[in-house]
């Protein structure tokens, strides 16, 4: 069977709504339009209702209670708020904070920020896998340390650090836990009782859910963290985020949650499989592919391969049936390796010539196997042949 053209292996850039998450949104832009916040009468009712809902769904998917889940605008907002809140709310506790150097920009600008301010940072590096130390994280916190920041699962390489671990260090040494999640939702299971998470960022538009809308969860006991809000206004969200709230947004992601809680084994295992079989063929067939990131601790859905030798520009121009991201980034004069695999000590030439495979719901086993025939053709050096 012939997949339909260009295949779409950039979920971890965006997804496609889940057409369930679509028909739960459906009603409330025309029908069920009120405010939530004007409960007065039924037509803020029913949205203040709804929110409601979407707020114990996606409290169920990572343990947490209804009242810690905040609405933002996507995780972007989440981390600044996260952050920056920690910073000024407990400035009078210190002004050193922690994080690492393959954190997404939305956490490493927000610590910039941070810094020209007056604050002090520590930037963990990572391992050749993409791990931080959780031992010289251990050292790195002092008693005026007032947050760590490490990302549950990497963006670009997928390595998934050891959240847990993190989290029982930093319990047992008072410092507040943040953990960009965006990537690892609804792909690995997350707990923030068992993890010792206090702030998690989530986004509903790597989920299958809507784009412009995400979620903080704000840990309310044990400890209760409390955050200077970025937007001041009305007071919503228990005043940590002002603004009328986007109930289709949210009636999206909570669906998404929801379907994520019951689907995640499973759909897991088959990315897993489809993942490997990806990798496993196009290594099979191309000579001297290395693997970026830590195989035994990966985002199911991910796989980053650079191709030594090859030039990647050209590369990257040949993969118009292909929807993947590079090992570069864009910036507005040039082209930057990527400094995620400059962290784990990948030469810039052999960054520009990596690809970032990332499989979702609708991919199949046709669409890898398109991808590991087509792929020998484009690095321009059909070493084996087509088994
Ligand atoms: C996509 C992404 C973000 C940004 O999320 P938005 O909702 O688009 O603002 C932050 N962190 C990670 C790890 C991401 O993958």
């Amino acid at each position: 069977m012939k997949p339909t053209l260009p295949i779409y292996m950039d979920h971890n850039a965006t997804t496609y709504l889940d057409r369930r998450v679509f028909e739960a949104m459906r009603p409330f832009f025309m029908e069920t339009f009120g405010n939530a916040a004007s409960r007065s009468h039924s037509f803020g009712a029913a949205a203040h209702q709804a929110v409601d809902h979407a707020r114990q769904q996606v409290a169920n998917l990572i343990n947490a209670l209804p009242t810690e889940i905040i609405w933002t605008s996507g995780s972007t907002e989440s981390n600044n708020l996260a952050i920056k809140g920690a910073a000024d709310m407990y400035r009078d506790k210190g002004k050193h904070l922690i994080t690492q150097v393959t954190e997404h920009k939305a956490v490493l600008d927000p610590y910039k920020r941070l810094e020209r301010d007056g604050y002090e940072i520590t930037w963990l590096g990572v391992d050749r896998h993409g791990r931080i130390d959780v031992n010289e994280l251990a050292g790195a916190i002092r008693p005026d340390t007032i947050l760590v920041s490490i990302m549950t699962a990497n963006n670009e390489i997928g390595t998934l650090q050891s959240i847990r671990e993190i989290g029982a260090l930093c319990k047992e040494r008072k410092v507040l836990f943040h953990t960009d999640a965006t990537q690892a939702i609804g792909k690995v299971p997350i707990d923030v009782q068992t993890d010792g998470i206090d702030l998690l960022s989530l986004s509903g538009h790597k989920l299958y859910g809507p784009k412009g809308c995400g979620v903080l969860y704000v840990r309310s006991r044990a400890p209760r963290v409390r955050l200077t809000p970025i937007f001041d206004g009305g007071g919503h969200e228990s005043g940590f985020r002002s603004g009328t709230l986007n109930v289709p947004g949210i009636v999206g992601i909570g669906m998404a949650c929801e379907i994520a809680s019951s689907e995640i084994h499973e759909e897991s295992r088959r990315l897993a499989m489809l993942r490997d079989r990806l990798q496993a063929g196009i290594m099979r067939r191309i000579e001297g592919v290395t693997v970026n990131g830590d195989e035994r601790h990966r985002l199911p859905n991910t796989t980053n391969l650079s191709f030594p030798g090859v030039n990647g520009q050209e590369l990257l121009a040949s993969m118009n049936d292909i929807a993947v991201s590079s090992g570069s980034a864009c910036t507005s004069a040039s082209m930057e390796p990527s400094y995620v695999l400059r962290a784990i000590g990948v030469e810039p030439e052999l960054a520009y010539a990596s690809i970032r495979f990332s499989l979702g719901q609708r991919n199949t086993e046709a669409d890898v196997d398109y991808v590991v025939n087509a792929m020998p053709g484009k690095v321009g050096r059909p070493i084996m042949a087509r088994v």
